[in-house]
């Protein structure tokens, strides 16, 4: 019942040429895929350029982060609404590199969920522990906040994704072992029955973000909670995106 998504997060990567370029290989090796929803969340720049490449095609785009304001003197900022002008179906929201560099707090990405919606997007709420939170123990305490605190008046679950991204495995190249994706799944399929329903819950996608490659996609994907993949790294290269877009 819950159709697969993968995205692909390019974050600062690709110029407006190599965006082009990676598109057009991409559109070639998954063009007979019609099962699995497939996303790219290229740097704003690119992301107008490409919804024209893209038009009538099975891949979306998606925007790696937004304001919550929707207009205004926000200096260097962009809004859902304006993101949804330029071509864009998502918007990536939480992301741990919005979290931990830029500062975002849990009310900041609630707005921005909020906002998303608000503008008719979809989103994909990203969560996930750091390597300490996993250790001491406080992990569950800290996705309970993420996913609480982060859907906070929050009624429309039909357009909202999560990410489960543990912090310690994106960009090491570790990968968090298909049970433990499991585990955590299950877990915020839970927190998602708990604050709405269990019908909600079964309908709502929970993707797992961290180092996710051609090697390991389909044991993570044979898990019966994990609804797809967020992919850093391996996004920005066509052949491995098309690979993992094609799990097994
Ligand atoms: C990400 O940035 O969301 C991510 C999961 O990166 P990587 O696949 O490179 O670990």
């Amino acid at each position: 019942m819950r159709t697969p998504m993968i995205a692909g997060n390019w974050k600062l990567h690709k110029t407006l040429d190599e965006a082009v370029n990676l598109v057009g290989a991409l559109k070639t090796k998954v063009k007979d895929v019609d099962n699995v929803e497939i996303l790219v969340a290229p740097p704003f720049t690119a992301i107008s350029m490409l919804a024209t490449k893209l038009a009538g095609s099975n891949i979306k785009i998606g925007a790696q982060n937004c304001y919550f304001e929707p207009s205004g003197a926000f200096t260097g900022e962009l809004s859902a609404p304006l993101l949804k002008d330029a071509g864009c179906d998502y918007v990536i929201v939480g992301h741990s590199e919005r979290r931990q560099i830029f500062g975002e707090s849990i009310e900041m990405i609630n707005n921005k969920v909020k906002a998303v919606l608000e503008a008719g997007l979809s989103v994909i709420l990203c969560i996930g522990e750091t390597l300490e939170e996993r250790e001491s123990g406080e992990m569950y305490d800290i996705l309970t906040a993420q996913v609480k605190e982060g859907l906070a008046g929050v009624t429309d679950m039909e357009r909202v994704v999560i990410a489960y991204e543990p912090v310690w495995a994106i960009g090491t190249g570790k990968t968090a072992s298909s049970e433990q994706a499991q585990e955590v799944h299950s877990f915020v399929r839970g927190l998602v029955q708990g604050l709405y329903t269990p019908e909600i819950a079964a309908a709502t996608r929970i993707l797992y973000g961290g180092s996710v490659k051609p090697g390991n996609v389909d044991e993570l994907m044979a898990q019966s909670d994990v609804d797809g993949a967020l992919v850093g790294g391996a996004s920005l290269v066509a052949e491995d995106f098309a690979r993992i877009v094609k799990f097994e």
